[in-house]
């Protein structure tokens, strides 16, 4: 092996990618597409991934939608353009498929704030609460849920359940206030939150709103109480897509991460998009772990074949019982074919 790859390799646990240089001038799109060919491999990458790797992805998708791909996929290779416990939740579905993840480091704050050891302590005071988990976390968390949900399909998931029945909703709290309206249940819910969603300026955004009177707020049910409240419409991250444009508004006003403006902008292009001021100076809100992921990045991983996601089989089996559960409760209120 050359030896600048050998230490590259080996700093994959320090570094979370491989660290190579590439000649700046080389067309990484089309090497890309011959990897994919050469390796029989398929690219699944979030709404939340910067522009180029949507456009070279074979699909794009929010959490449920890229299970979905992940789970019915026939290539080799999985290589996903997403954050840690995406390309875990492949790997759940997937076991004798390779599955990459350009950067190991691209994390999730909402699935950082469950540690599956306190969380464990948690379930331990309630133990006649079912526990259902939002698909933002660690295979570990999954492993101690009943039942995984995503945005799209929470509100069919917990009506599936009997209405005295105890739960513990986990991890985003927020994300459990609003199904907790929605439902009409009491759950129990996580301290958790996604400091992406967590940090849109209630007073900005009114601002916002005065100097763009016809624009709607269309915002995700992770964003907080105060801005879910003056929206126009709530949904995943799919469901917002979907709104923005079939809905006979042209302004919208869009409090979730960034990156899905491009598919809006790609989907609509004669309708004006903007993304929700945060609380910082900033104008946008860019999720820092799913920016980790680059072009460069991504082709390094599929020539190399690293950093692969490989998770105990233990572990794997006890996360994929309420993976399951999630995917037959959907196919049974239609939500999936
Ligand atoms: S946007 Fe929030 S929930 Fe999504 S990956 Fe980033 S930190 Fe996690």
């Amino acid at each position: 092996m050359d030896i600048n790859i050998e230490k590259a390799v080996k700093e994959i646990e320090s570094k979370g990618f491989l660290d190579l240089d590439l000649d700046p001038s080389m067309n990484l799109f089309e090497a890309i597409e011959d990897l994919k060919k050469e390796k029989n491999a398929v690219l699944l990458a979030h709404y939340y991934q910067e522009p180029d790797i949507q456009d070279v992805a074979d699909f794009i998708g929010d959490s449920l939608g890229l299970a979905q791909q992940a789970a019915k996929t026939n290539a080799d290779v999985i290589v996903f353009a997403g954050v840690h416990f995406m390309a875990e939740t492949a790997k759940i579905l997937n076991p004798s498929k390779k599955v990459l993840l350009p950067d190991l480091k691209a994390g999730c704050s909402l699935a950082d704030s469950a540690p599956a050891g306190l969380f464990k302590a948690y379930k331990y005071r309630y133990p006649d609460h079912l526990v259902v988990s939002y698909i933002n976390c660690s295979a570990e968390i999954k492993a101690l849920s009943d039942i995984i949900c995503t945005s799209s399909n929470a509100v069919s998931i917990i009506d599936s359940i009997p209405k005295d029945q105890a739960i513990i909703f986990a991890p985003d709290k927020n994300l459990g206030a609003f199904l907790n309206k929605q439902t009409g249940r009491n759950m129990r819910l996580w301290d958790g939150a996604c400091m992406v969603h967590e940090i849109f300026s209630l007073e900005k955004i009114t601002k916002l709103k005065i100097r763009n009177p016809k624009a709607k707020l269309i915002a995700h049910p992770e964003c907080e109480d105060v801005i879910l409240k003056i929206a126009d419409f709530v949904g995943s991250t799919t469901q917002l897509l979907k709104f923005a444009v079939t809905d006979n508004c042209n302004e919208f006003i869009v409090a979730t991460e960034t990156g899905i403006l491009h598919q809006m902008q790609k989907d609509a292009p004669f309708k004006t998009f903007i993304p929700a001021p945060p609380n910082n100076s900033c104008a946008c809100n860019d999720c820092p772990h799913m920016k980790l992921n680059t072009l460069e990045k991504l082709y390094l991983c599929m020539k190399y074949e690293l950093p692969e996601i490989n998770m105990v089989e233990d572990l794997r089996l006890a996360a994929l019982k309420p993976m399951n559960r999630m995917m037959d409760i959907s196919r049974a209120a239609g939500l999936i074919g």
